[in-house]
């Protein structure tokens, strides 16, 4: 047994929104430790293509923008789920942490005149993306990871976070499992912050990646923090067929077209106005209807053309999405519409927070996309998650070092010890068990469930069936047996360990959605046709029950500017 190690600000994740915030808990003068299961430039956020919105008012078009009118679209694309106050803070804060992270060392790309380009995106009024090319969030990451670097901060690469350590009602540090050695080692802190991204892949169709299990996010679950809104999954419409890898809906933005296989721009009958540029929910379930009515391309898919852009603008604005077509799908875009269809790509749900990103544990934070810091409702606007990370990991970096410097837990280091043996002996009993199910089979079984039964189009009786076969599948995750039983970079017993935080993931958002008797955003229940502001303008809030089987609650809705209106586009 080693000693624990200590730090008082502890951060789990190196994706924006961590980086983000070590960089505030830092310079408020906490020794910060970032944790993370990849190297922090491997973090999903590297993906992101399209870009972060802010309302600068730099596009011709776009002069009259303001922060009030970037809050108004983002509440009516949430369909009116995301609280009001938190959706102004985001819009509010926006310019500002655009712009210093452009003193930092972002490179975005710019108009003529100098200025920050901002490209048209879906749901908004106003042309307000900032990008960098179509490799924004890779442009970002490694700016904030520089700025980690300059401050010394601690890196603890490759560790896999299993527990949160919790004493008391208040967060005390955390367990974690060396991936490259197999170690387990204790991490003392006096706060913190969890920031584990998305958890996409618990569906057969994504375009995260493949680190994006959620197994952050269940170990805070755990430790007694609440999952809210998980019933909202966020489809993009426009996934590469064949790998769903993204193709940015910065491709419609530049002028891209939407066509079904009788060459019909099908966009004209569902959103009439905003065509392409309508919100996700709005365009995954009209690509995904002209395919069920037989309106798609032979295996499920439908056009994306590009080719009236001309060549030099596309290898300018989206040398990266052009590159993807060629490599993946053997398509050149300059001359043929790339295949695509709609796949999972976001969660709007996560761990329930006030809008530091605090839980209710004592010194445990959440932020990024692993929160429900509720500024995306039932479906986000594109651009609005990498701001997220900025605006809410900037919060909840301060408040973390606050709270570290309001006092010390005593007796800490004992229990951390018991904790790591604990921990250290669940891997002991996996390693010793002889036969048993594969993981890899119940993951796939989990993920096949989660698209067929949890996808755009829901209904009760897939909804049933789902959260059923979860919960046999649960059972089923109790008899696993590992194929490697070796100490280090044992990724077998890494999946072990993280698909029973899936299968939790999973079953709370089959549930959500099976309780909500509504159509919004996101959520479309062909059972239960229209929106129900009076009984459904409320957020669903699941914990564990006494029973230990997870149960709902729900909470109303902060709405204070904007009244609730039908979503016309
Ligand atoms: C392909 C793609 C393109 C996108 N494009 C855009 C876009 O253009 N604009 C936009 O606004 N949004 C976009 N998004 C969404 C946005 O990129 C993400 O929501 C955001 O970057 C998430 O940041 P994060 O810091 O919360 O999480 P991540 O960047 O996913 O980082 C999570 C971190 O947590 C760590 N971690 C997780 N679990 C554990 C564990 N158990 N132990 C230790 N460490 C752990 C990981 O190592 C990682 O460092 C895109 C998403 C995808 C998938």
């Amino acid at each position: 047994m080693t000693d624990t190690l200590r730090q008082d600000v502890l951060i789990i994740g190196g994706g924006l929104a961590g980086l983000r915030a070590a960089v505030t808990a830092h310079d408020a003068g906490a020794d910060v430790a970032v944790l993370s299961k990849v190297y922090p430039i491997r973090s999903h956020s590297g993906a992101a293509q399209g870009g972060v919105n802010a309302a600068l008012g730099n596009h011709p078009e776009g002069r009259d923008d303001s922060w009030q009118r970037h809050a108004f679209d983002t509440i009516k694309g949430s369909d009116y789920l995301a609280d009001q106050p938190r959706a102004e803070i985001l819009a509010r804060d926006a310019p500002e942490r655009v712009l210093e992270m452009e003193h930092w060392g972002t490179y975005f790309s710019r108009f003529p005149d100098g200025r920050i380009a901002q490209r048209p995106f879906g749901g908004a009024g106003f042309p307000r993306t900032c990008y960098a090319a179509d490799r924004t969030g890779h442009q970002m990451l490694h700016t904030l990871y520089q700025q980690c670097l300059k401050r010394e901060v601690r890196f603890y690469n490759e560790w896999l976070l299993t527990r949160v350590a919790v004493h008391e009602g208040r967060a005390e540090g955390a367990v974690a499992l060396h991936v490259p050695s197999g170690e387990v080692r204790g991490f003392r802190a006096d706060a913190v912050l969890v920031a584990g991204g998305g958890h996409g892949r618990i569906y057969a169709k994504s375009t995260n990646s493949y680190v994006n299990v959620g197994s952050a996010t269940a170990a805070v679950f755990r430790a007694g923090v609440p999952l809210e809104d998980m019933e909202f999954v966020q489809f993009h419409p426009t996934t590469l067929y064949g790998t769903n890898i993204l193709i940015t809906e910065g491709v419609r933005g530049e002028g891209g077209f939407l066509l079904n296989a009788e060459g019909d721009r099908f966009m004209a009958r569902y959103a009439p106005d905003a065509m392409e540029l309508a919100p996700r929910d709005i365009v995954a379930r009209a690509i995904q209807t002209e395919i069920r009515e037989g309106r798609g391309f032979a295996d499920g898919y439908v056009a994306l053309d590009v080719r009236h852009l001309g060549e030099p603008k596309i290898k300018e604005r989206l040398p990266g999405i052009r590159q993807i077509a060629v490599d993946f799908a053997g398509v050149d875009p300059v001359e043929k519409p790339i295949p695509v269809q709609p796949a999972q790509h976001y969660s709007m749900g996560g761990l329930a927070c006030d809008e530091n990103g605090g839980t209710g544990v004592a010194g445990l934070f959440v932020v990024g996309e692993c929160s429900c810091i509720s500024v995306h409702g039932a479906n986000r606007l594109g651009g609005n998650s990498l701001l997220e990370t900025l605006v809410f990991g900037r919060r909840a970096g301060e408040r973390s070092a606050q709270a570290a410097s309001s006092g010390r837990a005593v007796g800490v280091e004992a229990r951390l010890v018991q904790s790591v043996e604990e921990q250290e002996q669940e891997i002991e009993a996996l390693k010793e068990r002889s036969s048993g199910e594969r993981q890899i089979a119940l993951r796939r079984e989990m993920q096949r469930t989660m698209n067929e039964h949890v996808g755009i189009f829901r209904d009760e009786a897939g909804l049933r069936t789902a959260v059923d076969r979860l919960a046999e599948l649960q059972d089923r995750y109790e008899t696993v047996v590992l194929d490697h039983r070796g100490r280090g970079f044992n990724y077998d017993l890494v999946d072990v360990l993280e698909l029973g935080g899936m299968l939790e993931l999973a079953q709370v958002t089959a549930l959500g959605a099976l309780e909500r008797s509504e159509c919004r955003g996101s959520h479309w229940r062909i059972d239960h046709p229209g929106r129900d502001d009076q009984r459904w303008l409320r957020h669903t809030i699941v914990s564990y029950g006494e029973a230990g089987r997870p149960a709902a609650r729900y909470k109303d809705v902060i709405i204070t500017d904007y009244s609730p209106q039908e979503r016309e586009y």
